[in-house]
């Protein structure tokens, strides 16, 4: 047994270091790659994907695994032998379910079809797209299809995201959360918005990077094992637990745009740095789905990083930092400024109170054009229709409608968005449960001090990687299921204050 665990482990290892390998390509393409070696980095990714895919699909797994049954059966179900042999299994029965041919099609449309995004977005041509993403909604559904026995046809596709979450689970408690969010959004934005010119003063780079990756240090990020570096569309990369790297961008009219990217960022980066190092390079090495990865990045940005009590210790830096712009701009003008909400257009930039309506329109279109309730054809004027509706604008073309986000163009229709909703309902419930086992984390923030959260982050998040579901993570960190209480409570009492609701 020992030496068949042995064999697996190392196998899984190699397929662990391809993947980081092309993940460092990527890494290296969005940040400092020259742009003429696009193509040959395309070849080079596909080229070790392939041979990652290959090895994970190898019949000698397969037989490893079975063979490794009655051991794991043998062992306790959190012993870390037994979670790896069972994290394993999963991948390697959802990699060897879909055929490669077909894998290999989809992975070419998606090319084909961003390539055909990126050119009718700035055209504002719906039509141009309309026959790709046709074809994306059959693959997709024939993807759900080699996954046989679902509840409802989204729920593989949510599944290779957030395991374990399904449409029926995730439909009515997003239908709640938005029956309760309307009437904040409404009861705000009936005010007059916050004044935020302050924040759109110019601020140099060097010390805007400075401040962020302050902050993030005594988050708790470790810059021994990461870095941070310049990007366009800012992301969080893992090559090992030892080497996390996050990424920014900078706007000199807008102070809030890198420092708040970096902080989410750091989220998602401190989780993937607290996994158990004996994990390293294996399936249980790192974070468990993309909505408790948001929940992580949405915490220390939004819960932590626009708070009240952060800012009480921070902004006297901030403004020691950016004297000239910031020296008599009041903490509470600070603190509206980098609230305000206002609903919009655009996803990415929506505030902490819209943002989920964005993301909940987007998944109920997902699950209404799998169904087949919708047509491609139709797709525009559905979300036309549901931005009137749920955030009472209406954009003026499909530039800023149906073909803002990348996500259809480039991957499945279907399981692209809750997890980022997910992720706001989670991180209130983990944060909620931190504080009620430590009460001094409030206190600590006002003084600039993150290691109570963070050590209870690592403790009951961080640690476990993959070993944990999702809906088990939740479980044994906060005592119960998924549940938007605690975000609804949160959002009510600092929203109320801020907008005397
Ligand atoms: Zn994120």
């Amino acid at each position: 047994m020992k030496a068949k665990l042995q064999e697996l482990r190392s196998r899984l290892v190699e397929i662990g270091d391809l993947n980081a390998a092309a993940a460092l390509l990527y890494w290296d393409q969005s940040t400092y790659m020259p742009a003429g070696a696009a193509a040959a980095r395309g070849r080079q990714q596909a080229t070790l994907a392939r041979l990652a895919h290959e090895k994970l699909i190898d019949p000698a797994i397969g037989k490893l695994l079975d063979a490794l049954q009655p051991h794991e059966q043998s062992l306790p179900y959190d012993d870390d032998d037994a979670s790896l042999i069972r994290v394993a299994r999963r991948q390697y029965e959802r990699a060897t379910k879909v055929p490669a041919a077909f894998m290999s099609e989809f992975t070419e449309h998606n090319a084909a079809s961003y390539e055909a995004w990126a050119k009718a977005r700035p055209a504002n041509d719906f039509k141009a797209v309309q026959p790709y993403l046709e074809k994306t909604l059959e693959m997709s559904r024939q993807l759900a299809n080699y996954f046989p026995g679902y509840e409802h046809i989204a729920d593989p596709l949510i599944d290779l995201a957030d395991y374990g979450m399904k449409a029926n689970t995730i439909r009515p408690l997003f239908a709640e959360l938005r029956q309760r969010m309307v009437p904040i959004v409404q009861a705000i934005t009936s005010q007059s918005p916050a004044d935020d010119s302050c924040v759109h003063q110019r601020f140099p780079e060097g010390k805007q990077r400075a401040f962020g990756l302050d902050a993030a240090k005594r988050f708790g990020y470790d810059l021994n094992r990461g870095r941070l570096d310049k990007t366009p569309h800012p992301f969080t990369i893992t090559f090992s637990i030892t080497d996390v790297r996050i990424t920014t961008r900078f706007k000199a009219d807008d102070l809030t745009e890198s420092l708040f990217s970096t902080l989410h960022e750091a989220g998602h980066a401190m989780y993937e740095q607290g996994v158990r190092l004996e994990y390293d390079g294996t399936p249980l090495g790192e974070g468990v789905s993309q909505g408790v990865h948001e929940s992580q990045s949405r915490l220390w940005e939004n819960i932590v990083g626009r708070s009240r009590g952060f800012w009480t210790y921070f902004y006297p830096r901030l403004q020691k930092t950016f004297p000239q712009q910031l020296g008599s701009v009041p903490l509470e003008t600070f603190y509206r400024a980098i609230n305000k909400v206002s609903p919009s257009l655009i996803r990415t930039d929506a505030d902490e109170v819209t943002y989920n309506l964005h993301v909940m329109i987007r998944f109920d279109l997902e699950l209404a054009l799998l169904e087949g309730k919708l047509s491609v054809a139709d797709l525009p004027d559905a979300w036309h229709a549901r931005y009137q509706s749920d955030l009472g604008v209406r954009a003026p073309d499909d530039r800023d409608g149906v073909l803002q986000d990348v996500h259809w163009y480039g991957g499945t229709i279907g399981g692209s968005f809750q997890g980022y909703t997910l992720g706001n309902i989670l991180g209130a419930q983990f944060f909620a449960a931190a504080t009620q086992a430590r009460p001094q984390i409030p206190a600590e923030i006002e003084a600039g001090q993150f290691g109570a959260l963070h050590g209870w982050l690592a403790e009951n998040i961080y640690q476990h990687g993959s070993k944990y579901t999702p809906n088990e993570i939740i479980e044994r960190a906060t005592g119960g299921p998924l549940r938007i209480e605690p975000y609804i409570q949160y959002l009510r009492a600092k929203y109320g204050e801020l907008y005397r609701l």
